[in-house]
């Protein structure tokens, strides 16, 4: 028996039981459901193409913590890298977040920052009387009915599947923002970017390399035999199902990415395209052969793309919408949890968190957890 189980061999899972495990002397099991650790920022060379890809879509660093900066930089070189997505509108290519690029977009002309901030603001002005209590509503009252139509509206709907009225505010706030400066890439607050060198198992499976950590692949911890520990179990996997949705399932979407390989004049030319218009049957496609981790293998004649789309899929993601009734039972799981003797933490209790906060979280965690277990 072990004195720590985590389960989920996630960023999360891994950068804790490393921590716990070169910090203290216990041993640490980690059980993960898949055959492969890494969880959602996984990546792995594509067969056919030999090119480094996350099969659950384009993960890229970005932060502004130090700590978290020095924590990745000293177990992995990153390769210096400033995302960009782009939108696909109207055949062209606009860069996100929105920008000047996307304003002029909108409004069909040349714009200088300060005409781009007054057309915005005279347009938004009259939803500032509404209350911002959804996508929708912040979105109109912060961008104006043009942007929100060509930018948010059908991409939202399609990547979260429920319309942006009935969707917490916070889906807006944490994806959006609006600048009437030229884009600066898509984390233009972030001091650091980057990817790992040779992908994200450069990263990852080196976590779990300890004498005292074990991995079990291919084990649901919810089958029997439970996993039993000396000291302390750590959830980081779906809190509701944790609980047997004792208080019910919080309401998930279901995402999927199919990887086709395709002819190169066929593929997009830059790394992460998104379908705002809502037609499309994808709502983003990714190519990671434009990543910098691939640049040395130069031309070729087939692309690998990502084609992200609602629903069940293969390569699924499944994620808590963020409305306002999630919002609360959430909130009940989580005092279900303080009551708990088991500590549930990472993806499975939050809406959102990007790798940067994720590993924050686990380091903060692990300075808790560390004195406890000496
Ligand atoms: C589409 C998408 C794109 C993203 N892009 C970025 C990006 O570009 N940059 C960025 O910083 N962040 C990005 N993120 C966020 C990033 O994926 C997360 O911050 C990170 O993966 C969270 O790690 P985690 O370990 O908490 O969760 P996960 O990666 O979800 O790990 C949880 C693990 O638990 C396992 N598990 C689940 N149930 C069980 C069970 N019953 N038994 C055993 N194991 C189980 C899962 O298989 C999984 O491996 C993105 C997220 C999504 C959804």
């Amino acid at each position: 028996m072990h004195d720590v189980v985590i389960v989920g061999g996630g960023l999360f899972g891994l950068v804790l039981a490393e921590q716990l495990a070169t910090r203290c002397p216990a041993s640490v099991m980690v059980v993960e459901r898949e055959h492969h650790l890494g969880g959602l920022c996984w990546s792995r060379r594509h067969a056919e193409t030999g090119v480094e890809y996350n099969p659950y879509g384009t993960h890229v660093v970005a932060t502004s913590d130090p700590r978290v900066w020095e924590w990745i930089t000293s177990r992995v070189r990153m390769v210096a890298y400033e995302h960009t997505v782009h939108a696909a509108v109207a055949g062209r290519l606009i860069p996100l977040p929105l920008g000047l690029e996307a304003i002029e977009a909108a409004y069909g002309r040349k714009l200088s920052p300060e005409q781009a901030r007054d057309a915005v603001e005279r347009d938004a002005a009259p939803y500032r009387r509404a209350p911002a209590d959804s996508v929708r509503t912040l979105a109109l009252a912060q961008v104006g009915p043009r942007l929100y139509e060509m930018f948010v509206r059908g991409y939202v709907t399609a990547q979260w599947g429920a319309d942006p009225a009935d969707l917490a505010p916070e889906v807006f706030a944490e994806r959006f923002g609006i600048s009437y400066r030229p884009s600066r890439g898509y984390h233009p607050e972030a001091q650091w970017q980057g990817l790992p060198c040779g992908g994200y198992s450069t990263l990852i499976e080196p976590l779990a390399d300890h004498p005292r950590i074990e991995v079990h692949l291919g084990r649901n911890y919810l089958n029997p035999p439970r996993p039993r520990y000396r000291q302390l179990m750590i959830v980081t996997s779906p809190i509701d199902a944790h609980f047997q949705h004792q208080l019910g399932p919080l309401q998930r979407r279901s995402l999927h990415v199919h990887w086709r390989v395709l002819d190169a004049e066929d593929a997009q030319s830059t790394p992460v395209v998104t379908y705002p218009d809502g037609a499309s049957p994808y709502y983003r496609s990714h190519a990671p052969a434009l990543l910098p981790w691939n640049c040395a293998h130069g031309k070729s004649a087939t692309v690998l793309v990502g084609f992200e789309a609602a629903g069940p899929g293969p390569n699924q993601i499944d994620f808590v919408l963020r409305s306002p009734q999630n919002v609360e039972l959430a909130a009940k799981y989580a005092q279900l949890a303080a009551a708990s003797n088991v500590l549930l933490a990472g993806r499975g209790t939050t809406f959102y968190d990007d790798m940067g906060h994720t590993i924050e979280r686990a380091l903060t965690l692990a300075d808790r957890l560390v004195p406890t277990l000496l």
